[in-house]
């Protein structure tokens, strides 16, 4: 009994961390990139006619990478009035360089129906992104954010915090962050027992035995059955 309530507590430890460093990097993290001079994983950049409608449409999208942070982003200008959008599933060779939570989020702008948007992805977490968050802007309005929160939504440089779970990323991170905290806890335990050896106290609960040992702790019973042998 006593080791599941150990486990749960360091998953519930694990999981604490995870959250908080995913958030830590949101605020501290580097802003989702949209243009075009930042390093991108991939870049993607089309233009042609939308069926035979004589509308042009032109879509940039953006694959970023930095460390604790991933974020996608389109843009799309259709040059006359409002139309539908070029689908983005078509694109398989930027498609395929996404990771795999992130495809299936490309469906969302294109229920757009205005003719120029940008739309932007990002996750944070590490090692892998634990939260992602979408954001979705027609031109000159305001962002809509779906699954977060804004921190600081400048029109070219948004950050928010992202609040949708990436669910392997969030279990995997949770997991990695639990066994770091009971490594932790192991070794200060050590350390604590080791000096309170050294001062001829009882390990586990610091009561003086002036240095004997032998016949165990009466104070919490540390030992006390093996010295009764
Ligand atoms: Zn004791």
């Amino acid at each position: 009994m006593r080791i599941v309530k150990t486990m749960a507590a360091m998953l519930t430890v694990g999981f604490i961390s995870t959250i908080c460093i995913t958030c830590i990097l949101a605020f501290f993290g580097p802003a989702p990139a949209f243009d075009d001079t930042s390093d991108a994983v991939t870049r993607l950049h089309t233009s042609g006619e939308i069926g035979n409608s004589g509308h042009w449409a032109n879509t940039h999208c953006g694959y970023y990478k930095a460390f604790g942070a991933t974020s996608i982003s389109c843009s799309v200008n259709v040059a006359g009035e409002t139309y539908g959008v070029p689908s983005l599933h078509n694109e398989l060779e930027f498609v395929q360089t996404l990771p795999e939570w992130a495809r299936a989020k490309l469906s969302e702008p294109l229920g757009s129906t205005t003719a120029n948007w940008r739309w932007l992805l990002d996750s944070r977490g590490w090692p892998l992104r634990a939260l992602s968050c979408t954001a979705l802007q027609e031109k000159g309005q305001p962002w809509i954010i779906r699954c977060g929160f804004g921190i600081r939504m400048s029109p070219d440089r948004p950050v928010f915090v992202p609040l949708r779970p990436i669910w392997q990323g969030l279990a995997m991170n949770t997991l990695l962050y639990a066994l770091a905290s009971i490594a932790v806890y192991e070794l200060m335990s050590r350390v604590i027992q080791a000096s309170r050896f050294r001062r001829g106290r009882c390990p586990r609960c610091r009561y003086d035995l002036r240095f004997e040992y032998r016949t165990g702790c009466s104070e919490c019973g540390w030992r006390c059955m093996v010295s009764a042998d």
